[in-house]
This record gives structure tokens, C-alpha cells and sequence, in this order.
């Protein structure tokens, strides 16, 4: 059990910026996200892409913005960012009976929060990797979507891993895989497998990755999975169908699937909050949804003349964080404060107090 002044649901870059808006004004705050890393659409859709329209700052790509927002909140972290909750899903959320106040939210492994205020910062809802609906394929720890965190071992180090796609994120990860991974974590054997000859990716890219086929750097599967061969809960092969119409035996030891991601509402739909094609209709002067303690920031949220940009959800966090604060403790005054003025700011942050 977690015992916090504020939740914030998706650890996107709205939700990012969340925590460090009510972390600046000191307040306690836990982080939770479905996705393995922080970041949200910047860090699972494109982060390679350039941003341009970030104040401040002329371009960056949404891998670098996800790690300067991370490295904004690193005041408020704790030890080794402790209040960030990754790859887990909020599923419940239950307001607490007189004589406590806030809400008990419980999460898909098994966390709980006993917290006074809610933002969801959801985004499109939980991005969940699309996966290979083939039988058979029941292998945990044989089976990826994600790349491993730099500083964790690779499962399929020195043994023959097959990515699966014919996108982006599966020929980006053949590259990373190849050229950005310390050889102790590489595989000692990397296939491509998709399910035509043609790959939705930069000319530059596609290149690439074809001149590795062709000189056997990597293997290449053509064809439609047909079924899993598990043994002893180990995947040794898939069997696959070919263009020419044969079912071939794939022998492998790791299988990461790179399909993409599809964010789903899911649990969202369940939290007794009113939607509006799939957004939360919030107060656009405190981004408050229908239930007081719970606010909406970023792409989930909706009010008249909505924009989905990053800028406008960094807005609507600064105005959720003090209008939360002012709902919380309504005898407080609240004064607005600079960062590069106020003693206390700067002891939050732990800058200099020059
Ligand atoms: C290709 C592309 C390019 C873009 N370029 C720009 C640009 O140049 N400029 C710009 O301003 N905007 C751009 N955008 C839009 C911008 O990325 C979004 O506005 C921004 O990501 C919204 O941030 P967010 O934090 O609200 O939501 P998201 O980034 O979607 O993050 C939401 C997070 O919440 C998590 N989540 C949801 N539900 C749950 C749950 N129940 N439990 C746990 N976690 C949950 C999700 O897994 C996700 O990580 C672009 C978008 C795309 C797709």
C-alpha cells in the first residue's frame, strides 16, 4: 500500500510534467504507467521523430524529450525514481467512506494507493503491444515486446532471437539490436520474420537492413506464423507459412514481437467518469473532471477549443496542480511563486539558492 498526496495515471510526457507541477508546490506523488519506459506517445511512437514546437527549445527528438522531462522530476523522484510505477495498469479506482478521504486505486500487478487526489493523464488510453494471435504461443519469458531497460541483462543474449514486423519499430529494433548493444547482451543469432517482402520504413532504413539479409548478417522468415512449438514451457520454433504455400519449422529460442501498439481505454471506462468520444470532459480553468479530487490532463482530457499538442497539456498540468492544491487544503492561501525567485521553490527543487 502506497500512501500519497496524488496519483497521476500514465507517465506520458503530460503526465511527466504533472508530477513535477504538484511536486513543485509539495506535494507527494506516485507515477503509473502500462508501458515498460516513461514517455508516453513521444517514446513509444516516435521517438526518433523531431519535435518542433516545444518553447524553449528549437527541436529535440521524443526519445530526448521523455529523458529531459524525466530528468525535470529527478527532485521529486526519491531513490532511483521510486515513485515511478512502470509496466503495470491502473484498473480500479474507489473513493474511501467518511471518515477517510480520497480514493483506493489498485492496479493489474497488484499495487495499491491510498491517495487524496487523481489526475489521469491517460492519453489514448493504455498503450498495449499488439500481439501474434497464433496458438500455441504460451512461453513467458520466451515471448517480448519491449527491449530491456539499458541496465538489465537481455534474456536472449547468445541465443537466436526473430523479431516480428515489417514496421518501424521492428527494423529499428534489428538496427539497436546490432548496432547499439554491448556484445555480452546480443544475440548470437538475430531473424527478421514478416509477413510480406516490403517494409514500411525510411528508404535509408530499409537499405540497411536489406543489405544484412543479403550478406547473412541477419536471417529472414517470409511468411504468416501458423503456430507455436513449446516445450517444457521453452519456445523452440515456430512453424510458418510461406508465400510458395509450404509450412515451414522455424527453430528459435526468443521471439520479440515489434507490431506496434494500441492504446485501449479499457479500465478507464469503468471509473464512473463521464466520457466524451473517448475523452474526459474537464473545467478548462482547473482541468477538474466531473468527480472533485479527479482531474484529466493531455490527450484524454476535453473542453472547448481543445488542442492534442504537448504544450497545451503542459498548460492544463500547471493549472490542474494548483487548483488540486487549493481543493486539497482550502484554508491555505495560495500564493503564486516563481522558480527563479522563491526560497521555496528552490529548496523543493534543490537548486542553488543564490
Ligand atoms: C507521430 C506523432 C507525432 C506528434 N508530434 C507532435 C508534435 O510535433 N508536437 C506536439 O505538440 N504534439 C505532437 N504529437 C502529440 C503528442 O505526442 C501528444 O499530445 C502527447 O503525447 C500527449 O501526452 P499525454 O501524456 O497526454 O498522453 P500519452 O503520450 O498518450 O501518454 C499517456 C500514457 O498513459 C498510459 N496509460 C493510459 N491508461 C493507463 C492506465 N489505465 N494505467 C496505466 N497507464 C495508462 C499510456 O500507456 C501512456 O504511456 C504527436 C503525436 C504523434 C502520434
Amino acid at each position: 500500500m502506497h500512501d500519497t498526496d496524488a496519483l497521476v495515471i500514465g507517465a506520458g510526457p503530460v503526465g511527466l510534467f504533472q508530477v513535477f507541477q504538484l511536486g513543485l508546490l509539495g506535494l507527494k506523488v506516485h507515477v503509473v504507467d502500462a508501458l515498460p519506459m516513461p514517455g508516453g506517445q513521444c517514446a513509444a511512437l516516435y521517438p526518433q521523430k523531431p519535435i518542433y514546437d516545444v518553447p524553449g527549445v528549437p527541436v529535440c527528438t521524443g526519445e530526448e524529450l521523455a529523458a529531459s522531462l524525466l530528468q525535470q522530476i529527478r527532485p521529486f523522484s526519491g531513490p532511483q525514481h521510486s515513485h515511478l510505477h512502470l509496466g503495470d495498469l491502473v484498473e480500479s479506482i474507489r473513493p474511501l467512506n467518511a471518515p477517510l478521504s480520497g480514493f483506493e486505486v489498485s492496479t493489474q500487478n497488484g499495487q495499491t494507493f491510498r491517495t487524496q487526489l487523481i489526475v489521469v493523464a491517460a492519453g489514448a488510453g493504455a498503450f498495449v503491444p499488439k500481439s501474434m494471435n497464433i496458438p500455441g504461443l504460451d512461453a513467458p519469458g520466451h515471448v517480448h515486446f519491449h527491449l530491456p531497460a539499458p541496465d538489465a541483462l537481455a534474456p536472449w543474449a547468445g541465443q537466436h532471437l526473430v523479431v516480428a514486423g515489417g514496421g518501424e519499430e521492428a527494423l529499428e529494433t534489428v538496427a539497436h539490436l546490432l548496432q547499439s548493444t554491448p556484445e555480452a547482451q546480443q544475440p548470437a543469432r538475430i531473424s527478421l520474420m514478416h509477413r510480406r517482402d516490403q517494409f514500411a520504413v525510411e528508404p535509408d532504413l530499409e537499405n540497411t537492413v536489406r543489405q544484412w539479409i543479403t550478406s547473412g548478417r541477419i536471417g529472414w522468415i517470409q511468411g504468416m506464423p501458423d503456430h507455436a512449438e513449446v516445450e517444457q514451457g521453452r519456445l523452440v520454433a515456430l512453424h510458418v507459412l510461406g508465400p510458395d504455400g509450404t509450412v515451414r519449422r522455424e527453430p528459435l529460442d526468443h521471439l520479440m514481437i515489434r507490431q506496434g501498439l494500441s492504446p485501449k481505454l479499457g479500465p478507464l471506462t469503468q471509473w464512473g467518469l463521464p466520457l466524451e468520444r473517448k475523452q474526459i470532459p474537464v473545467d478548462m480553468s482547473t482541468c477538474q473532471t466531473a468527480t472533485p479530487g479527479i482531474y484529466a490532463v493531455g490527450d484524454i482530457n476535453t473542453y472547448p477549443g481543445k488542442k492534442r499538442l504537448l504544450v497545451c497539456g503542459f498548460h492544463e498540468a500547471t493549472m490542474a496542480a494548483h487548483a488540486a492544491l487549493a481543493w486539497l487544503k482550502p484554508d491555505e492561501p495560495q500564493h503564486l511563486q516563481y522558480t527563479t525567485t522563491s526560497t521555496v521553490l528552490k529548496q523543493r527543487l534543490g537548486a542553488d539558492l543564490q
